[in-house]
């Protein structure tokens, strides 16, 4: 995708400027306007853009000063909020005059885009703001102002840890040398230091007018910044539902900086992303669904009614798979995403079982869900399965392999055709999921996270499970492998390895050496341990989804798991005499 291919171009008049305004997509459908930052111009949105285009009319424009919009004379005064205001409502009116349009900013493009949303000559203009990377310089400003009349040591913490992160706010105060740094060094490194450091894909963006935009939007900041932190406005509430997207790892801005938003924007929804401040370079699919979602809902007169369970706004519009969805942990983990708002793909080798997860999914809150009948060690399957994914529902964002079998019995008893089902299901796999799907999240660029359903079997050894032991010890090992090749790509790996749970699989375990009839009396002695044990596997879910938003790496749950976890590292001997008890049969 080149920058903005097929865009319509126009130029709009206003307050002695004139700006380069482009546009894409039907204008009979809903208008969506996106505002960009600081250095920036609207080329930042090009790949958002492409992604919006068929849905919505989408529309962009060069703030002025940037790209090809011309800048005012002089600069000083020329960029004050009251001006940009005036110039957006002159672009609403040009490419919407008779519907109100929904506002996207990033950076300074979110913070101009506070205003518009919070003053009164805009209102019915506006019928949603999505924000990202850029607060309101008053919701700021009274955000210290609180801190400084009622400091805590916690106030105090977080102040010096956003002034931390504003040091380039500061420099930028200072004459000239702005200016001179962006059209001299600067500006010729940025590219690379967006991809370094940003990792923003290297491509046609940033275009050339950078030294120019960099050196002009200085204004932006000596215009409005101190004036407005010093004497916020008291009446700064949106009169628009507003969508906020905070990337996590944001090294401008804090996230602590919309706490109590809710104050201001009593309509919010907010979302969360692991990614740093250039999201829509880094994340445009992400930030394109986000919107869609939002748009639609709020055209439908329902904003603000995304999911709101635990963890909704890191994982409300994902692409979520879990194999082996339909019992026991698989289904409580798909349920755990619907509820925070996934969109779920169950895979079951059994039809109904992943029929009932998917339909219970889209009750409990999945904007949509749907059922695959797979066997996840067919090679072949998984194959087709991940290109159907793909081309049907997009690339999964989260993949959870869970899938898995028992077996038990000692190593003697148990048969090379036994060995071979076990690795099949729970070794290999894991080994295609992480394949297929884990090479769509690579190719994609854009972050993901795998989980795979590992065990505590997986560090703990016994006599009774030299199969499974083995095949859960090399998932978590394929893990811990893939984590380190994946970090780079902002793809995180987990390896979950739950203790005794009380599911089904106690009912489906294979008992090597077993007749038939002692393998169901095993069966129903082992779900009654289980039972007994009685952790439920939704607790199991829940460490899969706080797993992701910490990113972690091997996650034991159940408190005995913890326990062997704790032993393996600090002592491997007490654990090598456990296994070798003799499992009471
Ligand atoms: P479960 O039997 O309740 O559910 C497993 C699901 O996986 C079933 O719906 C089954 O149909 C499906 N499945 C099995 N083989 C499949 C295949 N080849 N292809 C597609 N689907 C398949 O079991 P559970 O306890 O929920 O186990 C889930 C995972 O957790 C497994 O990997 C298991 O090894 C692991 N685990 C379970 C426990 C426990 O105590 N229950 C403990 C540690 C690890």
């Amino acid at each position: 995708m080149t920058v903005l291919d097929g865009a319509r171009e126009r130029r709009v008049r206003t307050g002695g400027v004139e700006l380069c305004v482009a546009e894409l997509g039907d204008p009979g459908r809903p208008t969506v306007v996106l505002v960009h930052g600081y250095p920036d111009s609207k080329e930042v949105w090009s790949e958002v853009a492409a992604r919006l285009a068929d849905a919505f009319h989408v529309v962009l424009y060069d703030v002025r000063g940037h790209g090809r919009s011309t800048a005012p004379s002089p600069l000083r005064g020329g960029f004050t909020l009251e001006k940009l205001t005036d110039d957006f409502l002159a672009v609403a009116d040009a490419v919407s005059p008779d519907r109100p349009v929904h506002l996207v900013g990033h950076d300074w493009g979110s913070v101009q885009s506070w205003e518009f949303v919070t003053v009164k000559r805009t209102e019915g203009r506006i019928a949603s703001f999505t924000s990202m990377s850029g607060p309101s310089l008053d919701h700021f400003g009274h955000w210290i102002n609180k801190r400084l009349r009622r400091p805590t040591p916690r106030r105090v913490g977080q102040l010096l840890g956003q002034g931390a992160k504003s040091w380039y706010v500061y420099l930028l105060h200072t004459p000239v040398l702005p200016e001179l740094a962006w059209r001299g060094p600067l500006g010729k490194r940025w590219p690379g230091i967006l991809e370094r450091v940003e990792k923003v894909p290297g491509s046609d963006y940033p275009t050339a007018s950078l030294p120019s935009d960099a050196a002009h939007g200085a204004w932006l900041y000596r215009d409005n910044v101190r004036a407005r932190l010093r004497r916020p406005r008291e009446d700064a509430y949106a009169h628009a539902p507003v969508q906020l997207i905070t990337p996590l790892g944001d090294a401008f801005l804090s996230e602590r900086l919309y706490d109590g938003l809710e104050l201001w924007a009593p309509r919010l929804t907010r979302r969360t992303l692991p990614a740093k401040h250039w999201v829509p370079r880094t994340r445009p699919d992400r930030l394109a669904d986000w919107i869609t979602e939002f748009v639609n809902a709020t055209e439908d007169g329902r904003p603000g009614t995304a999911a709101n369970g635990a963890y909704a706004d890191r994982f409300g519009g994902q692409l979520v798979l879990v194999t082996g969805a339909g019992n026991g942990i698989g289904r409580a983990t798909a349920f755990a995403f619907a509820e925070a708002g996934a969109r779920v793909v169950a895979v079951d080798r059994d039809a109904e079982a992943a029929a009932r997860t998917a339909e219970l999914s889209r009750l409990i809150g999945a904007p949509d869900a749907w059922a695959e009948t797979v066997d996840v060690s067919d090679e072949q399957a998984m194959e087709k399965l991940a290109a159907r994914v793909a081309a049907e529902y997009g690339v999964v964002d989260v993949l959870v392999n869970n899938a898995g079998i028992g077996l038990s019995g000692s190593f003697f008893d148990t048969t090379p055709d036994d060995w071979r089902k076990v690795l099949d299901v729970n070794l290999w796999g894991v080994i295609h999921g992480c394949r297929l799907f884990g090479r769509q999240m690579a190719e994609r660029g854009q972050g993901g996270h795998i989980v795979n359903t590992a065990s505590a079997a997986a560090f703990q050894p016994s006599r009774a499970l030299p199969a499974y032991g083995t095949s859960k010890a090399a998932v978590l090992m394929l893990s811990e492998c893939l984590r380190a090749e994946l970090a780079g790509q902002d793809i995180g790996v987990t390896a979950i390895c739950p203790g005794l749970v009380n599911t089904n699989i106690t009912s489906t375990a294979h008992f090597a050496g077993a007749d038939a009839e002692e393998e169901k009396r095993l069966q129903r002695r082992t779900a009654r341990l289980y039972g007994a044990r009685n952790y439920p596997p939704e607790k199991v879910a829940d460490a899969v989804l706080e797993a992701i938003v910490h990113n972690r790496a091997v996650v034991p749950v159940t408190p005995e798991a913890r326990g062997a976890h704790l032993l393996s590292r600090f002592a491997p001997r007490v654990l090598r005499g456990l296994a070798r008890v003799k499992p009471p049969l």
